[in-house]
């Protein structure tokens, strides 16, 4: 047989925002397609349209979109050969397969009302039997096994409302491989009669799922580990079907975790310990509540790739940092964790720090000058320029440019009460006053000359730099830490500088 063109699918249900969990599934999804010149396709599975959220769809495509992980084919992405992309236009297309499996035995037809079924529930746990419409239970209730076929046909003729069932053995092994957890082995005894169809015209998720897969030429099936109970019933469907030698090779993918490890990752844990789950903000169009997006608070498209990269993969290196095109070379699924991977919000963050510093210092000079003229600030590009070039090392956010440099900008008022606590005496005074008679001589202002000029007032009061420097520091800046302290003096420029010693020695008590 000869080797067939790599093609996955990223097939989400638009039922609300896509959490990061789904972008992760989506970028290995492209991650593998690309590593093995393949496809990558989305493909909305919209069966269950009692949970269709309005803007979901439109909300997938601008997520991708956001972090560049764009699908060559699919809903918003150029519809190619296998279109229609979204499963509630493909409607006409399952009935076939669901007649095929009715006419081959491997599926009946269900009458039962929803008080049926439940009825059938509550005697089946009254005596502690699992509850569910399988091999056994299927015997006592109206379906077309235990009806006389002359019935069945008349109920179906006369529109009666039904679903088709698929007819599971009663126990049988179901055994398959799957990429990432190795053999997996699950009897039908465990198993239910999952519904396939309805009487309205729609299949279910695994029915509308397996047919897609298969007419879309899917190889290999990359999804979350949530979706590993549904694998047998599908493995059971591409045989009853008659497709087995081409079904996709399944990759369930391990859990997101909440910090601690305890549990999914959920909205709830993002709310509670303040960081997004979700890439684009979100306004749920049902209760209008308004969800914060990795994009609005200030992530890097690139940070938020590499990071979910390493939420459940590793290269097996120590290096951390790697550009779309670099994972596409690195990654393969047998490195992709069995275990659950914990969501670490620090680490989102270092990763973040990490891609600002690679940042066009272009694009932070604009942003602070955007938070420049909200205070009402003026000040010269080439400064503006200087300053962004000295704290971009020091910020996580784009956003807290001004947190981090407004001290370049106003001379400071007050000043770090702890340092002062630790380190003002009787001889701060005195260097204070010889280092501004120094500077006041310093003609050439540079960083150079300045850490000169205190190194000599240090040495004229005998006292040692380990003592003074955080101090020195808050007089300039009022703070305790900051970029490179005779750099930033220099920056400050002769006067300013002078003046903010000045003024620490008269505020600082
Ligand atoms: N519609 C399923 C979801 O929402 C897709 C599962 C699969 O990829 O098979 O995740």
């Amino acid at each position: 047989m000869t080797e067939r063109k790599v093609r996955v699918r990223f097939a989400p249900s638009p039922t609300g925002a896509l959490h990061i969990g789904g972008v992760r599934t989506a970028l290995y999804n492209y991650l593998f397609a690309k590593k093995h010149g393949g496809d990558f396709i989305l493909r909305i599975e919209d069966t269950d349209q009692g949970r269709f959220v309005p803007g979901a769809e439109q909300y997938i495509i601008e997520s991708l979109k956001w972090v560049g992980i764009e699908p060559n084919e699919g809903v918003g992405f150029g519809e190619g050969i296998y279109a229609p992309y979204k499963q509630s236009e493909r409607k006409a297309m399952y009935k076939q397969y669901v007649d095929q499996l009715l006419n081959d035995g491997y599926a009946y037809y269900a009458f039962d009302t929803a008080e049926e079924l439940d009825a059938m529930r509550e005697r089946l746990k009254a005596s502690n039997v699992d509850s569910k419409y399988d091999a056994i239970t299927r015997t006592t209730m109206i379906n077309s096994l235990t009806l006389p076929e002359d019935e069945t046909k008349r109920r179906l003729e006369n529109g009666d409302a039904y679903v088709v069932r698929i007819k599971l053995p009663r126990k049988e092994e179901v055994k398959f491989h799957d990429e990432i957890r190795g053999w997996v082995h699950v009897n039908t005894s465990t198993m239910d009669d999952k519904v396939l169809y309805k009487s309205d015209g729609m299949p279910t998720y695994h029915m509308a799922n397996i047919v897609d897969d298969y007419s879309m030429q899917i190889t290999h099936v990359i999804r979350g580990e949530e979706w590993l109970p549904s694998a047998p019933l599908h493995v059971l469907l591409y045989r009853y079907l008659g497709w087995e030698s081409i079904m996709p090779k399944f990759a369930h993918l391990p859990l997101l975790l909440k910090p601690d490890g305890n549990g999914k990752l959920s909205k709830r844990d993002g709310d509670k310990l303040g960081f997004p789950v979700f890439p684009l903000e979100w306004k749920d169009p049902n209760t209008g509540e308004v969800s914060s997006g990795y994009k609005q608070s200030g992530y890097l498209p690139e940070a938020v790739i590499n990071l979910l990269a390493f939420l459940g993969w590793n290269p097996g290196t120590h290096q951390e940092l790697f550009t779309l095109p670099e994972l596409v070379e690195a990654f393969t699924l047998d490195r992709v964790s069995k275990h659950g991977a914990k969501f670490d919000q620090n680490k989102a963050k270092w990763y973040n720090q990490q891609y600002i510093r690679k940042v066009d210092n272009k694009i932070l000079v604009e942003e602070l000058q955007k938070q420049l003229e909200f205070y009402n600030i003026k000040a010269v590009e080439k400064y503006i320029e200087k300053v962004c070039a000295l704290v971009k090392e020091k910020i996580s956010f784009v956003k807290e440019l001004w947190d981090y440099s407004n001290y370049f900008f106003v001379e400071p008022s007050v000043y770090d009460e702890t340092v002062i606590k630790k380190r003002w005496n009787e001889k701060s005074p005195l260097v204070l006053n010889d280092l501004i008679e120094l500077l006041i001589g310093t003609t050439n202002f540079t960083h150079a000359n300045i850490e000169t000029a205190y190194n000599h007032a240090l040495d004229r009061n005998e006292v040692t730099s380990k003592d003074f420097l955080q101090m020195f520091r808050v007089c300039l800046t009022g703070v305790a830490g900051g970029p490179p302290i005779f750099e930033m003096a220099e920056l400050f420029g002769k006067e300013s500088t002078i003046n903010r010693l000045e003024n620490a020695k008269k505020r600082i008590k």
